[in-house]
């Protein structure tokens, strides 16, 4: 497995290309925004891209994917149906976030409705990137359908705004819930093994044991609900 990471947007959302080295198909992981450097790599290193595959409806995840389906006309758009509202309504996100419509162009949140979604990911399902096999998990918390897709000979999983070095992702956003978010991280990462590596979809790569020892919302250090201290 290559991977080839993007920090985009001021948000330095980790856009990623993950190559199947020996068949060149791959993967988009989560297009943060337009960006020729996609492109440029996919057709530079002669790949195949396979399929725009979507953790979650973010807009800083889902916004470069009309731009990167224009360029790659043949790619598979894939997202759990319960983030469908969000990408859907991806025009309407920065406004809900409270930046106002005239800010928008300046701070490139001037988004195009985006291309239709060609299938819907399905919890347990196992999607094949050449002789790659991504397990993919529903991992609501962040957002409903937020999910994570687990590479198990490689021990690499790919957990967008799930999980990062040392936090999590947020809950105050609509379709959030720490509780949930907790349980789909317990049930759905920390089982995978202590060597898997993680990358988020924000910071630097870590693994499923180092964030089982440290990060302070999976200890207990931070008590559910409660804030830092007793
Ligand atoms: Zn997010
Ligand atoms: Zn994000």
């Amino acid at each position: 497995m290559l991977i080839k990471t993007f920090p985009l947007t001021s948000f330095q959302q980790n856009t990623r290309i993950v190559v199947c080295e020996e068949t060149k198909k791959a993967i988009c992981i989560d297009p943060a925004t337009k960006s020729d450097a996609l492109a440029k790599f996919i057709n530079d290193n002669g790949l195949e891209l396979q399929a725009i595959t979507l953790t979650h409806g973010h807009l800083d995840h889902v916004g470069g994917t009309l731009d990167l389906q224009r360029s790659f006309p043949q790619v598979e758009i894939i997202l759990h149906k319960d983030d469908e509202d969000l990408y859907y309504g991806l025009q309407q996100q920065p406004l809900r976030m409270g930046i106002p419509s005239f800010a928008l162009k300046q701070l490139g949140f001037d988004y195009e409705n985006p291309p239709k979604l060609t299938r819907n990911w399905q919890d347990g399902e196992v999607y094949e990137v050449g002789t790659l096999k991504f397990k993919v998990l529903h991992c609501p918390g962040h957002t409903r359908g937020h999910v994570v897709l687990a590479e198990e000979v490689e021990r690499k999983v790919f957990v967008g705004d799930c999980l990062f070095e040392g936090g999590i992702g947020r809950t105050d956003l609509p379709g959030g819930d720490y509780e949930q978010l907790i349980d789909s991280i317990n049930r759905n990462i920390l089982t995978l093994g202590d060597d898997f590596i993680v990358y988020s979809g924000h910071g630097r790569e870590t693994t499923v044991g180092h964030e089982k020892a440290t990060n302070p919302y999976l200890t207990g250090v931070y008590q559910i609900g409660r804030g830092r201290f007793l």
